[in-house]
């Protein structure tokens, strides 16, 4: 692919303030790496192995369009606060943006950024029509009424207007939002339209044209990945114990799944704190907490461990499904998991992938471990798009056909190459969207 410059080119059009992304420089990562200097250093790790040329890199390092905008909220009690809102889309040349919109305090510009990155590889990957895109907004969901997130998020959605739609850019949920957030983005956007349109976003309730499964989507696929790697050693899930960090949308299926597949869960963190215990939870009697209280705290089937130390206890898989950046290169050196099987996007930062890779620990990259979620999502858009719903099985066999393909090729290349299963799922991703610009051919 060396020598392609693309149809998209590497203009990026902010509609807001006719700012420009930074051009980008492709370099091992500063010592405290946030998430777009370890998703610019794997790219530059593909660009590398592909042997692309500078200004094919320059392209796909940079976003597309990024929308910046301002989110005037009315508080329940009458003041009005000012949130900031992005929607990055990184990549639209094989097909829509597609990504989920995060509601965090903590949210910025360059973690869109990233999180944008990783969806135009992953989609990519998992051969999707898709190109890759982020939203944000910064707002700590917890801390507002469920009046106030609708308000937001209804605000947000009319200031996209003109960039979002099924053949523009498609919304999901992510971290801190739900399907009711999705809901209410269709809505707005119907509404605003004229016409009820339910492929503007995925993952929305499934009397509105949501799909069977997507929920725990992301959930099914990350348990499909482990049993994948592990088999290629010759273990069955049945054989291991595992530590799940983070206990939200992904984790908490997750847990579940891997309770039913056999699979020795000896402990579960969140936010708040994490519970251990060293003959495996009760899963079940853990999620009935949870569902009471809110949090994993608390509950008495283990013993509180501290939240941060998850990432160290013995087990054989780990798998990260919170937040960016956990598995930084202190917390890689004290990992005693033999397998890493990422349910977060980019919980694991460039020089926490060399420790481990050091190590001799399997890491199963998010772009394939965590590609279930936007699976089933495309799944969703395809069913909208053709008023016809599949049944709860027919989308389980896809989602796993896919996701069992998917590994598959990864760890084809990876032998082939000799490359981590990082570098080789990544190389699939970034090579499919060089190609896509190369064939398009340059525009004017
Ligand atoms: N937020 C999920 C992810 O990071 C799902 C995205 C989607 O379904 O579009 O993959």
């Amino acid at each position: 692919m060396a020598g392609a410059t693309g149809t998209t080119g590497t203009g990026t059009t902010a509609t807001d303030g006719g700012t420009r992304t930074p051009p980008v420089p492709l370099t091992a990562p500063p010592p405290q790496a946030g998430p777009l200097e370890t998703a610019r250093a794997q790219l530059a790790s593909a660009v590398g192995i592909l042997g692309l040329d500078a200004g094919t890199a320059e392209m796909l390092g940079t976003s597309r369009r990024e929308i910046n905008v301002s989110v005037p909220l009315r508080r329940d009690d009458g003041t009005v606060e000012l949130l900031r809102g992005y929607r990055v889309q990184h990549n639209i040349s094989r097909g829509p943006g597609k990504g989920g919109l995060r509601y965090a305090a903590s949210v910025d510009l360059d973690e869109v950024r990233a999180l944008a990155m990783w969806m135009t590889w992953k989609c990519a990957l998992v051969q999707l029509p898709y190109g890759g895109a982020k939203g944000g907004v910064t707002i700590d969901p917890r801390a507002h009424s469920a009046a106030e997130l609708e308000r937001v998020t209804r605000r947000y959605t009319s200031e996209l207007m003109a960039v979002i739609g099924p053949e523009k850019d498609i919304m999901a949920p992510d971290v801190g939002t739900d399907e009711r957030t999705m809901a209410w983005i269709m809505d707005t956007y119907s509404v605003n339209m004229g016409f009820t349109i339910p492929a503007v976003v995925t993952g929305k309730p499934v009397d509105i044209g949501g799909s069977l499964g997507r929920a725990t989507a992301t959930s099914r696929g990350v348990v499909h990945a482990a049993r994948a790697a592990l088999a290629e050693e010759g273990v069955d899930l049945r054989e291991v114990s595992a530590v799940v960090q983070g206990f939200g949308k992904v984790g908490s299926h997750a847990t579940r799944f891997l309770a039913e597949a056999g699979t020795r869960v000896v402990a579960v963190s969140d936010q708040f704190g994490a519970v251990h215990a060293a003959d495996g939870l009760d899963v079940g009697a853990l999620a009935r907490h949870v569902a009471r209280e809110g949090t994993v705290v608390g509950f008495d089937g283990g013993d509180p461990v501290d939240r941060d130390t998850v990432l160290a206890l013995d087990a054989d898989l780990l798998v990260p499904a919170a937040v960016e950046g956990v598995l930084d290169e202190s917390a890689a050196r004290t990992v005693k998991a033999r397998w890493v099987v990422e349910g977060a996007n980019g919980p694991t930062t460039a020089g926490g992938d060399r420790v481990l890779a050091e190590r001799g620990v399997t890491v199963v990259p998010d772009i394939l471990a965590n590609a279930g979620g936007v699976v089933v999502s495309y799944f969703e858009w395809v069913q909208a798009n053709q008023a016809y719903w599949w049944t709860e099985e027919e989308i389980e066999q896809r989602l796993e056909r896919r996701m069992l393909e998917a590994y598959a090729d990864v760890a084809r290349t990876a032998r082939a190459e000799g490359l981590t299963l990082r570098d080789a799922a990544l190389t699939i991703g970034v090579r499919r969207v060089a190609d896509a610009h190369h064939i398009r051919g340059l525009y004017p």
